[in-house]
């Protein structure tokens, strides 16, 4: 290998964007990753652009930049620039809305069109705790998943359910095909 071995600090710094319909769960998804925090009313700002999180891997500070639309999507006007550079994707639907699972292939269609390398897609059922109320059943998640070739997982933002493993099956993979290439 040609670096040498024992360089200390060495760093990758990934975009990963967040997307899906409107209330799905995507703010409360980062806020939850990044802070720990979840709110029961819609957020009122369009405030935070993104949130920056670190995980070690392989020795390896490896930051991730993830970016919330930040309710672009109510006008249907998420920007080119928002998908502009992102290594990774975790694309939403509510378990409990029919209509947001439908509208995933929308969302992948948009984000294939404003990507311009590898993405690594995390299909993301969101609200699994609202099991009395699914409209969406999991093999259904999972079928779409195994058909466009996308990691796929329920969360509970609200409980908390899988929503580090989601954020960091993403993260893992985009490290894995950026180090397959270096090397
Ligand atoms: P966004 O528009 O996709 O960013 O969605 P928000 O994060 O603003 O959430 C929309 C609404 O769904 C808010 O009232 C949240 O409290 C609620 N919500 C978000 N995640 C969950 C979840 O995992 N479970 C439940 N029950 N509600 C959630």
């Amino acid at each position: 290998m040609g670096s040498s071995s024992d360089d200390e600090g060495e760093e990758y710094l990934f975009k990963i964007v967040i997307i899906g319909d409107s209330a799905v769960g995507k703010s409360n998804l980062l806020s939850r990753y990044a802070r720990n925090e979840f709110n029961m009313h819609s957020k009122a700002t369009i405030g935070v652009e993104f949130q920056t999180q670190s995980l070690e891997i392989d020795g390896k500070e490896v930051k991730a930049q993830i970016w919330d639309t930040a309710g672009q999507e109510r006008f249907r006007a998420v920007t080119s620039a928002y998908y502009r550079g992102a290594f990774g994707a975790l694309v939403v639907y509510d378990i409990s809305r029919r209509s947001t699972f439908e509208s995933i292939p929308r969302w992948l269609d948009e984000l294939k069109t404003h990507s311009d390398t590898t993405v690594a897609k995390m299909l993301v059922g969101n609200k699994c705790d609202l099991e009395n109320i699914r409209d969406v059943s999991v093999e259904e998640g999972k079928t779409l998943a195994e058909s466009e070739g996308l990691f796929f997982m329920e969360t509970s933002a609200l409980d908390s359910t899988n929503v580090i493993k989601a954020f960091e099956i993403v993260i893992r993979e985009i490290y894995n095909n950026v180090s397959r290439k270096v090397l």
